[in-house]
């Protein structure tokens, strides 16, 4: 599989065609950008440490019945996807309060819900990424009732089998963002990453934050961080 024209370049990945029409190769970046592109920054490794880490839980939930767009890892940073149109939402799971949850309805963060919750942000930069409802999503044809439906189910169904993933390694799944993608023959499955710019992951005996917020925050410890987190998806043989 050889890189062709380069595609698309976004804040942390580039994607390029190959020589086969309906595969993509995808480059993780180290660039690291926060509050709609106003923070920007370089965390040294992060590409690496998120193509692992994006491609091991996508086999994962590959075996346990979500499809995903992933094909094959070519090397530390390369990738080799499905293409798909993505859908144009920001698809996220909560299980804890925490980032724009614990902003928006004043309540502090750690609060763990009895039942996980589910939004839709739309994918639009200009606009910063507005939240949006069912019926805003369907009148604006960003996606139908029938995708919604199986994008909700497959989003429940990641919650369920990640939470079990980071639990086994010491880790709290406290939120994600998926996006989503059709296939040629408009089937949905799994695309862009899953990974600490993407998830909020805590030690689960100290509280201690192993993401994205370190550097959102100016935490310290970015790297080290991220380093951890490959270190544990990769100490225990993925099931
Ligand atoms: P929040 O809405 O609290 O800022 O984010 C909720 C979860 O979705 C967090 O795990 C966060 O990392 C992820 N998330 C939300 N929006 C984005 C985004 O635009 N980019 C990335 N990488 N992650 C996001």
């Amino acid at each position: 599989m050889t890189k062709g024209k380069l595609l698309y370049e976004g804040k942390a990945k580039k994607v390029f065609e190959t020589e086969d029409p309906s595969l993509l190769i995808v480059s993780y970046k180290d660039d690291a950008t926060a509050f709609n592109g106003e923070k920007k920054g370089t965390i040294v490794g992060k590409g690496v440490v998120n193509n692992r880490t994006s491609n091991l839980l996508m086999h994962y939930l590959e075996k346990k019945g979500v499809p995903t767009h992933f094909v094959e890892e070519l090397n530390d940073r390369e990738t080799v996807v499905k293409r798909v149109e993505i859908v144009p939402l920001e698809v996220i799971v909560r299980n804890i309060s925490a980032g724009s949850f614990a902003h928006r309805y004043g309540t502090a963060e750690g609060i763990v819900f009895d039942t996980p919750t589910l939004e839709f942000s739309y994918k639009n930069d200009a606009l910063g990424d507005p939240l949006i409802n069912e019926y805003h999503i369907i009148a604006l044809k960003l996606a139908t009732r029938e995708e919604l439906d199986t994008i909700r189910d497959y989003a429940f169904r990641v919650d369920k089998e990640l939470q079990a993933f980071w639990s086994a390694r010491g880790i709290t799944l406290v939120d994600f963002k998926l996006e989503f993608g059709r296939l040629a023959d408009g089937t949905v499955i799994l695309a862009d990453e899953i990974s600490p710019d993407t998830c909020r992951l805590w030690d689960s005996k100290t509280q201690k934050k192993l993401d994205k917020d370190r550097f959102r925050r100016d935490l310290g410890g970015v790297e080290e961080a991220y380093l951890e987190i490959l270190d544990r998806v990769t100490a225990k043989d993925a099931e």
